[in-house]
């Protein structure tokens, strides 16, 4: 026996064999007792008869009752030590009941009915040590309380025969107490492997379904209950929950008080939760400090349902009121729960974790700590949405699923002098993804500074195979850059490697950059800018207007160009505080000796009130949409003038060599 688990389930096995074979022992014993009566009441005063009957019945009568509740006990393999003794002590009680037969029914004069007596006394223990071998201390109490009563009896009777059966009978029941023990010996090795491989089956089951740390099922479990439940809600038509739970601030437990507590109170906050649901009720650890609950069948009615689900969030969270223990210091935490609910057949399991856990992070992300967040369809797709493109943003690039649109900039006799290179990601099942849907995903994760960089060769590209034709020779174009891409250390070696690699001239590539990344760093940012512009290459202000740099920052950054935002040139013409705005940027602009652009220009009028503010360069709907190249160079051709050089540039910038 190697542990105390194996040694137990081995007892309770032997105890389970025991008690089986009681009525069937009990049968024999009635059949042969009724014999024994039979036979030896001629023989043998009535009133001894009555009382050996009766003692036999009380035994046999308690054995039975014992039996009775061995069977009730739906736990008697917890409790097999206990039951054990029981049955000995009845089997010894039993056995004595057998060796009074011995004394009280031996007829003193007639040998035949002495040999039958001898007989059915050598038949029962024989069956009975072998019935009992499998527990030696229950067969030596039966066949030792028929021995001790029944021996004395035949060698104090004196006659050679009498003595010869009573040898007899101790050499047979020797001899099968040996052939017994054998046999018990080879029985309980078979039930110990039996026993050792079922335990090693269920340490496998144990480690593949639960989690090592908390004992709480795993994911993998999850996924099979998660099933199950599934099943029963789409059955009974009945809402079912999954609870996402996240503990707050798990992470600088960790890295304060290290792994250790961070193990200590994820196991007690597993030990809690487990109590505080129902028994039918799932809990598993899917990883770190995230649990997931499981509700079955809460209602067939979707409000009830949501209400059940919202009361079992509320025991969750109920269950860190008190302080953990941990080593030795009270510990507070509290968790954030999201909550979906399901119909079984409505979606799949990964959309409802997904889900559950969409509301748990809008529940830490609420002001109130403790908080719970029940999943709403109606105000969640954005957030599904910008998952999905999370995902598959990362295989874009690599898809080659970009392309750039060119929007026309012009000048004052609306002549184009460039354009702006806009990003467009042509997703192969969602369509056309209009960059603010997916630029900011990108700065988030960081895939922006790839993306950027792809931008920018492929812009450099285009001024370069531009600068063979005369028409498009002096076009410029302006590309959009990521305050991230900018800050990465190595963007002036990157820009520069770009631009002399593509063979452009860098005096037609202008930066658009914006106002968030000069807020920071502004020392580091003017010296990125002026290694740049050492190129040649020119630096536009984007969406400017609406941020909120100072005069003095401006007045220190080496930019060309502003570029007014789009929301003032909208209202311009209605709207005299727009209009004013305009006027002090355009005016501003001109005292810093920038150029100024407007973008978002949709409508005649606004072309003309800005001529007269002072702005003679302009981007928007009224001259072109932004287009894919073939017809953005399509439209240059069908201009009925040859393209002049981006003027709005050449007050800021001299352009040497190409005048
Ligand atoms: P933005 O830099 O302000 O670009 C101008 C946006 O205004 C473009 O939207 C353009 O289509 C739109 N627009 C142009 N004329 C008009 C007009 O007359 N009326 C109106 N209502 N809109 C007009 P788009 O192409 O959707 O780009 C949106 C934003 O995405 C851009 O704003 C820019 O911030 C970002 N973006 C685009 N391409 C890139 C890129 O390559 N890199 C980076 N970092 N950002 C980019
Ligand atoms: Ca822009
Ligand atoms: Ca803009």
């Amino acid at each position: 026996m190697n542990t105390v688990a194996e040694s137990s389930a081995l007892r309770a096995e032997i105890v389970d064999m025991l008690y089986a074979n009681n009525r069937r022992s009990l049968m024999a014993a009635i059949v042969v007792m009724v014999a024994l009566l039979l036979v030896q009441q001629p023989l043998i005063n009535h009133t001894i008869l009555g009382v050996w009957t009766g003692v036999f019945l009380t035994a046999y009568g308690a054995r039975a009752f014992l039996t009775r509740q061995y069977e009730k006990d739906q736990q008697h393999a917890l409790h097999s030590g206990r039951w054990l003794q029981w049955f000995r002590v009845s089997t010894g009680f039993c056995g004595v009941a057998w060796g009074l037969a011995g004394i009280l029914l031996f007829p003193e004069t007639d040998t035949a009915h002495q040999a039958f007596l001898i007989f059915a006394l050598v038949g029962v223990s024989g069956a009975a040590i072998i019935i009992y071998s499998i527990d030696t201390l229950t067969s030596n109490l039966f066949s030792g309380g028929i021995v001790v009563f029944m021996i004395p009896r035949f060698i104090m009777h004196g006659s050679s025969v009498s003595l010869a059966l009573a040898v007899l009978f101790i050499v047979y029941v020797i001899y099968v107490t040996l052939a017994g023990r054998s046999l018990a010996l080879s029985l309980r090795e078979n039930i110990s492997l039996r026993i050792a491989s079922n335990l090693d089956n269920q340490k496998v089951h144990q480690l593949a379904y639960y989690d090592f740390l908390t004992g709480l099922p795993n994911r993998r479990l999850l996924a099979d209950r998660l099933n199950q439940a599934f099943a029963r809600c789409a059955r009974n038509q009945s809402y079912g929950a999954v609870l996402s739970l996240d503990l707050n601030n798990f992470k600088g437990l960790n890295d304060s008080k290290g792994h250790q507590a961070g193990d200590e109170l994820l196991q007690q906050v597993a030990m809690r939760l487990q109590e505080c649901l129902r028994k039918k009720d799932t809990i598993a650890r899917m990883g770190g400090d995230e649990f997931i609950a499981v509700l079955d069948e809460l209602s067939t009615d979707k409000a009830e349902a949501a209400a059940a689900a919202q009361v079992a969030a509320g025991k969750m969270m109920s269950v860190f009121s008190q302080p953990f223990q941990l080593q030795n210091t009270r510990y507070r935490t509290a968790p954030s729960i999201g909550i979906c609910l399901f119909l079984g057949d409505h979606c799949s399991q990964a959309d409802v974790l997904m889900r559950a856990d969409i509301a748990m992070y809008q529940a830490k992300k609420s002001d109130n700590l403790n908080s719970i967040q029940m999943y709403d369809e109606a105000t969640h797709p954005a957030i599904e949405m910008r998952a999905t493109l999370e995902n598959e943003l990362a295989f874009a690039l690599q898809a080659n699923q970009f392309m750039l649109y060119y929007q026309v900039q012009v000048d004052a006799q609306q002549q184009p002098i460039g354009a702006e290179v806009l990003l467009r990601w042509q997703h192969p099942t969602l369509g056309m993804i209009p960059p603010d849907q997916f630029i900011p995903i990108a700065e988030a994760t960081g895939e922006i500074v790839a993306i950027g960089q792809w931008v920018l060769a492929q812009a450099c590209q285009q001024l370069k195979c531009w600068s063979h034709s005369a028409a498009t020779a002096s076009l410029q174009l302006s590309v959009n850059v990521s305050a991230i891409q900018f800050s990465q250390p190595d963007f002036v070696q990157i820009v520069t490697e770009t631009v002399q690699a593509s063979g452009c001239d860098p005096r037609r590539l202008c930066l658009e950059l914006t106002e968030s990344l000069i807020v920071k760093n502004l020392d580091e940012v003017i010296e990125k800018i002026d290694a740049l512009k050492a190129l040649g290459i020119s630096f536009s202000l984007d969406d400017f207007g609406i941020g909120q740099s100072s005069l003095l920052v401006l007045k220190r950054l080496p930019l060309d160009e502003l570029k007014i935002d789009r929301s003032f040139i909208k209202d311009i013409v209605y709207n005299s505080y727009d209009a004013f705005i305009v006027q002090t940027i355009i005016n501003m602009g001109k005292n810093l000796g920038h150029s100024v652009i407007a973008e978002g220009v949709e409508m005649q009028q606004q072309v003309t009130l800005l001529q007269d503010m002072g702005c003679h360069c302009f981007q928007g709907y009224l001259f072109s949409r932004p287009l894919p190249l073939p017809a953005f160079e399509g439209s240059l051709l069908s201009a009925t003038q040859p393209l002049s050089k981006p003027s709005h540039l050449q007050q800021a910038q001299a352009l040497p060599g190409k005048a």
